[in-house]
């Protein structure tokens, strides 16, 4: 069995705050608005792997309006989804992703992006694709209000492809 997701977040950006992406605290005078850490890109993989399986989004699962997930790490929380009981039993084929951004340049971070997503499925991060895009100064993001991260996951049930 194999299944697909999608996912798509969007934060506001906003001076004063810390920016991760990708569980990456990146260097940057701004960060992104939000209830949790607001990795943007975290929590599109997340939407994505619930997608794949239909278990709904991680508003759902992770209320904004509950302060238990204030502040929240975000990694923790795709973590806490991998481990629940009805996604522990899929593995990662590929994840390839898009963030849209006009600032900061992404390219020199994307190694560690890789590998820190990589820890969180607990894979090689030969099989975590991240892309990094502009908007060309057109709209929201890039005016630099706010940054989009895009994902496509692909799980396949570790019970029928045990190996790979
Ligand atoms: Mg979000």
């Amino acid at each position: 069995m194999l299944r697909i997701g999608q996912g798509y977040d969007l934060h506001r950006c906003v001076a004063g705050r810390e920016l991760w992406l990708g569980g990456v605290h990146l260097p940057s005078l701004w960060g992104l608005q939000g209830h949790s850490d607001a990795d943007a890109l975290l929590h599109a993989i997340t939407d994505a792997v619930l997608g794949a399986l239909a278990l709904g989004d991680i508003g759902r699962w992770f209320p904004d309006n509950d302060e238990k997930w204030r502040g929240a790490n975000s990694a923790a929380l795709l973590r806490r989804v991998l481990d629940d009981p009805r996604v522990s039993g899929w593995r990662l084929v590929n994840l390839d992703c898009t963030v849209i951004t006009e600032k900061p340049k992404l390219a020199p971070h994307i190694p560690t992006m890789r590998e820190a997503i990589a820890g969180i499925f607990q894979c090689s991060s030969e099989r975590i694709s991240i892309k990094a895009k502009t908007n060309e100064h057109q709209d929201a993001i890039g005016q630099g209000a706010a940054l989009a991260a895009q994902a496509i996951v692909l799980l396949r049930r570790a019970v029928d492809y045990p190996e790979d």
